[in-house]
């Protein structure tokens, strides 16, 4: 049995995982990060064909760590919103109001995480381990300690980043509020004909959300991504026929917009669900991103939220040097992360089910809500500064 030392253990390499990597050895802790899987294997890195939507605060923090330089030439910035209630004629329009700031920038998860893998190289004091198979936590005075079967890491606070079914939840017993949608989602990247000019789309249609979000392609090619809710059912039966019918189904719905569709090249389906943990902390230990929440993608604010965890942490980092994982330190990252995550569960949620439920009310609001946002540009404001998270 191997023991190590660090001053704080990551679990956890996903996208929030290593944003909080750089971010803590950007205030020159030693943080070791692992993963159960083995990210070396080319087809584990591959295996997420999602696009993240960067909001402008999350670019900015990305930015303060000097990220945001490697990152940019991969992202499609996004200028303009059409939100679309089924009908075209029934449209809001959400422009960016503030001068030089975009609504957002489209980044594929896969080069985003490959950049953040790279770039943390730099910081000798940082170490990444793939294949840790976690058993146990343990909370000692002062410290703590992750078992695997061959070791032992000892740190001043662990960082539990492991996804929306975090396995540390499970192991040191933090209990949780669920939320299950009788739903999935598929991404699907695909080469159209029309330019899209810096344009996301979102359509409400009655089985649920359609987004179009445009990726950063090569010259001359518009490649776009769909996130589309709608009944697993669904989806199934849509995936498993030919890529020629999917093609001619999607631009039966999306063709208005997108042109012909030319080429599929990657689909895939997400079940959906939601969750919000009863704390963020537990002794030596906080939730980050998944781990903590995890909202439904109609916003496309998941990774965001993650980023604004990150970002309290580091700032508490910032101002307390002195011990790392305190209690204070813990309750002071639950205070500043919990309410905001807290709001954006519910608010989504509410969102979503406000737009797939059958019945008066549904058309009632879908219809007056929309124009009514349409034509009240102060409100219009306000949904764009949220999204953008300034
Ligand atoms: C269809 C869809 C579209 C989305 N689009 C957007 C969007 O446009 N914008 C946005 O902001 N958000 C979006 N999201 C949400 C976003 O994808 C997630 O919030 C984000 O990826 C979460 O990152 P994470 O690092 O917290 O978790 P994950 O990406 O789940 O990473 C967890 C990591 O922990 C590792 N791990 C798990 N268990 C263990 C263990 N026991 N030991 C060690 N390691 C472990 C895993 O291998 C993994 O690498 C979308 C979500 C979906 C489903």
């Amino acid at each position: 049995m191997k023991e190590f030392n660090t001053d704080v253990l990551i679990v956890g390499s996903g996208l929030v995982g290593l944003v909080a990597a750089h971010s803590l050895s950007n205030l020159n802790y030693k943080v070791t990060l692992i993963d159960k899987k083995n990210f070396n294997n080319p087809k584990k890195v591959f295996g997420d064909t999602r696009t993240v939507a960067v909001s402008e605060g999350s670019k900015n923090f990305l930015e303060s760590l000097s990220l945001w330089s490697y990152i940019k030439n991969n992202a499609e910035p996004v200028k303009t919103i059409k939100v679309y209630d089924r009908s075209s004629s029934n449209k809001i329009l959400f422009n960016n109001q503030i001068k030089n700031k975009k609504l957002g920038y489209v980044v594929e998860n896969k080069k985003f995480s490959k950049i953040l893998v790279n770039q943390l190289k730099k910081y000798k004091k940082t170490n990444i381990h793939y294949d840790f198979d976690l058993i146990d936590i343990k909370f000692e005075k002062g410290y703590s300690r992750a078992f695997s079967k061959k070791n032992i890491i000892n740190s001043k606070i662990i960082i539990a980043a492991d996804g929306k079914n975090s396995q540390i939840r499970t192991i040191v017993g933090t209990k949780i509020f669920k939320k299950k949608y009788n739903e999935s989602a598929l991404v699907l990247n695909f080469v159209h004909e029309k330019k899209l000019n810096n344009t996301a789309f979102e359509i409400f249609y009655k089985t649920g959300p359609l987004a179009i979000l445009p990726m950063k392609s090569p010259k001359g090619i518009s490649q776009s991504s769909v996130i589309w809710s709608n009944s697993e059912k669904f989806l199934k039966k849509l995936t498993s026929c030919e890529s020629i019918f999917i093609r001619s189904f999607m631009e039966e719905k999306i063709g208005k917009i997108v042109g012909s569709i030319y080429k599929i090249n990657s689909i895939q389906i997400f079940p959906l669900s939601a969750h919000i943990n009863e704390s963020f902390i537990n002794q030596r230990l906080i939730y980050v991103g998944d781990a903590a929440h995890s909202i439904h993608p109609i916003a496309g604010q998941g990774w965001n939220l993650g980023i604004n965890d990150v970002k309290n942490l580091y700032e508490i980092s910032q101002k307390n040097t002195t011990d790392i994982g305190s209690d204070s330190f813990c309750q002071t990252y639950n205070d500043n992360s919990y309410h905001k995550a807290f709001q954006l569960f519910q608010l989504t949620d509410k969102l979503n089910s406000h737009f797939i439920k059958p019945g008066n009310l549904y058309r009632l609001l879908s219809n007056i809500g929309v124009g009514f946002v349409e034509k009240n540009q102060s409100l219009k404001n306000q949904i764009t500064k949220y999204a953008m998270g300034v």
